[in-house]
């Protein structure tokens, strides 16, 4: 059973690596766990030796199929503690990562398969990211940032980033929630900032927000 620190580093691994597909660097490793880059090299060899991870110096980390399948156990306890926070215990959206963060160690499987079926399998967690499954399988999303859209263009809102409480406190208020539809109305080529339609309200999205907001077209 691996460690919390252990947990975290696999997971960040896997965000990093585009859900496994590409190695990841120990340098932006470090960044994303914000340690220095001695201590990511030291757990990653951690990880190495327990067969989560292989690694390779210059090349990089990667998950293997055993490590894979635990970051992704870790990302749906985190989702669904995220859903059941927000289903059942009426926290905001932009108050339960930090608490999932913590949730998402808990080792029980029957715990987190009661809540699964007491929330009804659900599918995405309340920032609209997919939920791994019981065998850890993960709906494939063809996602792109609303910066990416061009002008005229119109596209559904899937997932918005879930780690930025002040975020998702200005996506609440302009009402940019999965599910909605957004439409590029014009952009700045100043500062990339964006004029667009939210299911028919104007709203201003600076660079950094439209970053943030995931879209399927
Ligand atoms: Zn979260």
């Amino acid at each position: 059973m691996p460690s919390f620190t252990e947990e975290n580093y696999l997971k960040a691994i896997y965000h990093l690596s585009e859900s496994g597909t590409k190695p990841v660097l120990t340098n932006d490793l470090s960044d994303a766990m914000k340690t220095k880059a001695a201590s990511a090299t030291d757990m990653v060899k951690k990880l190495a030796l327990k067969k989560f991870v292989s690694y390779k110096k210059y090349y990089g980390v990667q998950l293997t199929a055993k490590g894979q399948a635990e970051a992704l156990l870790v990302i749906r306890k985190h989702r669904l503690w995220e859903t059941f926070l927000v289903q059942k215990l009426d926290f905001a959206w932009d108050e339960v990562h930090e608490v999932a963060e913590q949730l998402e160690h808990i080792q029980s499987k029957r715990l987190i398969e009661k809540i699964d079926s007491f929330l009804d399998h659900p599918k995405t967690d309340p920032h609209g990211d997919p939920i791994p499954d019981s065998n850890g399988r993960l709906p494939v999303q063809k996602t792109i940032a609303c910066n990416s859209l061009k002008v005229g263009q119109q596209a559904t809102i899937t997932a918005v980033k879930d780690s930025d409480a002040l975020l998702l406190k200005l996506l609440d208020k302009i009402g940019a929630y999965p599910g909605k539809k957004i439409k590029i109305l014009s952009r700045e080529h100043y500062d990339d900032s964006t004029l667009a339609l939210l299911e028919g309200k104007k709203v201003f999205l600076s660079k950094e927000v439209s970053q943030n907001i995931l879209v399927e077209e």
